[in-house]
């Protein structure tokens, strides 16, 4: 079946509306009719071959929120009109010891991307969320908590399960006191889910103008990164850190803010290795440094309820589809209220 998609055509040329053609439905398939998508930071990386990964014709979009349309013979957990969501992976090889795991974001295989991945039924590319529709097993395929604003919902499919899933994976507990890196799509919702999750919320800013703002988030205390006086101020005082910047940039600072015991995750990817952390510190006060990919689809689930029960959705700038250039460059800036989401009904094709 053939769709409209916004389409790199390489890494130079800005995202143009083409077809592309989505496989036909399977017995196992869902057919959704994309009605938002979020705008992550990992598109702009794909998009522009920052990875050096990217093949081209690529749709990027892997924040999805949509109506499903069709179904396969074989779909039991879906149905027609359901409101779902798609992440980051659309399959998995479903036997190794993480996909029973239900981890299958760790998959031995490798997980099978929403876009720019290799469908197992055509050989062809997997074709992202910029676009009309999206055809996926259901197994990759989450319920959305109808009570929440779409558009809103959108972002927690990638930037929202890859802070929570460490959040989680680390036992992070009320009272814990926890450090943001970043205030974009992903930074603004670790502090938001932090603070849900009952933690005493620190944010690290290169902005000093985002204080406000996340304060409001959830944050208690806000750290201007780049003021040493700042930084020396809260040294040995967290348990935890996720670093959700996606430039390289110096460890040690945030290394020296946690107590013995404490624990940097990464999830922000640099398109450049950080440079390497003095380990001294490291040694003499036990601490750690992990990194975490997004989030297992049971992750994804248990995060969209709990941010059903609690009212949690990404704070958003709506776009249409011919706006996307222009939200890649204030993202590039770091200039974004904090995600960008298109609206597909609102996009000229
Ligand atoms: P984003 O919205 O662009 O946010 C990144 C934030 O980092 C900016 O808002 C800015 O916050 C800060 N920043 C930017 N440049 C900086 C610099 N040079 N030095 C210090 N801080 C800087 O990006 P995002 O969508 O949240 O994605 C963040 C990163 O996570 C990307 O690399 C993305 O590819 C990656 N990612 C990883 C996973 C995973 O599975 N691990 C999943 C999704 C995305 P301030 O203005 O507050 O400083
Ligand atoms: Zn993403
Ligand atoms: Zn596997």
């Amino acid at each position: 079946m053939k769709i409209n998609a916004l389409v790199a055509q390489d890494a130079a040329q800005p995202l143009s509306s083409a077809h592309i053609t989505l496989r036909a439905v399977q017995p196992q398939d869902v057919k959704i009719e994309i009605l938002y998508c979020g705008v992550c930071h990992s598109d702009l990386h794909m998009a522009r071959n920052e990875w050096a990964v990217s093949r081209y014709p690529l749709v990027p979009g892997h924040e999805i929120v949509g109506r499903v349309v069709e179904t396969g013979d074989a779909v039991s957990q879906h149905r027609k009109g359901d409101i779902v969501g798609v992440g980051v992976m659309v399959d998995s090889c479903r036997q190794c010891h993480f996909c029973q795991q239900q981890e299958e974001q760790y998959c031995e295989a490798g997980f099978t991307a929403t876009y720019n991945g290799i469908d197992k039924y055509t050989g062809d590319s997997t074709w992202g969320g910029y676009a009309q529709h999206v055809v996926v097993d259901q197994h990759f395929v989450v319920s959305v908590p109808e009570s929440l604003p779409l558009a809103g919902v959108a972002p927690l499919l990638c930037a929202g399960v890859t802070v929570w899933s460490p959040l989680r994976h680390f036992n992070v507990q009320p009272g814990d006191k926890v450090g943001v890196v970043g205030l974009g799509g992903l930074g603004h919702m670790a502090v938001k889910l932090a603070s849900a999750l009952g933690a005493e919320v620190t944010l690290f800013t290169t902005s000093p103008g985002k204080g406000a703002d996340a304060r409001r988030l959830g944050a208690s205390r806000v750290v201007v990164s780049r003021d040493a006086a700042q930084m020396a101020a809260c040294q040995t005082s967290l348990d935890f850190i996720i670093d959700c910047v996606a430039a390289p940039h110096d460890l040690d600072p945030y290394l020296a803010t946690l107590k013995t015991n404490g624990r940097l995750v990464l999830v922000g990817i640099p398109d450049h290795p950080h440079q390497s952390p003095n380990v001294t510190p490291m040694v003499f006060r036990r601490l750690s440094i992990s990194g975490s990919s997004i989030g297992s689809i049971q992750e994804t689930q248990e995060m969209l309820d709990f941010c059903g029960r609690h009212n949690i959705t990404a704070d958003i700038e709506l776009i249409a589809g011919e706006e996307i250039e222009q939200a890649f460059v204030r993202m590039l800036n770091g200039d974004v209220k904090y995600r960008f989401v298109i609206d597909m009904q609102a996009t000229r094709w």
